[in-house]
């Protein structure tokens, strides 16, 4: 739940919400042209950008560690880490402590999911924008997050692995009931997957 959330930069408000919802267990899209705030309202969302006036609650709560272990980020241009695929998928794994077994069958799982087996052993920084893109979303679903949110995840994908990512977003909404936050340019894809779209304009919710 997000209330009267302002950001500015400089003199420059880029932001500027009053009341908005993200219903629990849907997927909703954000839409808006270039500089409306899209990646400004993730990254408050996460917490990344703590520099904002205003609240944003999770379920009643507070941001807080505990908040922040639920909710994961897969920015535009993600990072991988300079460790092969299969490394960089198990991280968030290890970080949660979950054991070697389960990390090794959820790792292979959410691969398989994704058909990206075949990049497993690469490394991080040997992969084409879009296949890191992949390997980005699967580090983000290979752990359940309950708030997935996601910035643009398909603007360098091939038409078919656009597909295979649309699919997998969709399982994990379904199986996990997690909710999902997806900026997307792509007003298709918005009203294929999305239960509720939400339009930014000038940093304001369109109406
Ligand atoms: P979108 O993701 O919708 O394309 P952004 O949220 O990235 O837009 O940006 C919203 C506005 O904030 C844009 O006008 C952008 O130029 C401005 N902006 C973003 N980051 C900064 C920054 N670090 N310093 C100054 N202005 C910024
Ligand atoms: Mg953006």
């Amino acid at each position: 739940d997000i209330e009267n959330i302002k950001k500015t930069y400089g003199d420059k408000i880029v932001l500027d919400i009053s009341n908005m919802t993200i219903k629990e267990g849907k997927i909703t899209g954000i839409t808006g042209p270039n500089g409306s705030g899209k990646s400004t309202l993730l990254n408050i969302i996460s917490y990344i950008d703590d520099n904002f006036s205003g609240k944003v609650k999770y379920n009643g709560m507070d941001f807080s560690k505990e908040v922040a272990k639920n909710i994961t980020y897969v920015l535009q241009k993600p990072y991988l880490l300079r460790r092969s695929v299969y490394d960089n998928i198990v991280y968030p794994l290890k970080l949660r402590k979950v054991d070697n077994k389960s990390q090794t069958k959820y790792a292979n799982d959410i691969m398989k999911r994704l058909e990206i087996e075949d990049l497993s052993n690469k490394r991080g920084q040997q992969l084409s924008g879009g296949e890191s893109q992949k390997v980005a979303l699967a580090r983000a679903l290979v752990f359940k997050p309950k708030l997935l949110l996601l910035d643009e995840p398909t603007s360098n994908i091939d038409s078919e692995s656009v597909k295979i990512m649309e699919r997998e977003i969709v399982n994990f909404n379904k199986e996990t009931s997690g909710t999902v936050l997806i900026v997307t340019h792509n007003l298709e894809q918005a009203q294929r997957i999305c239960d509720e779209v939400i339009s930014l304009d000038l940093g304001k919710v369109r109406n």
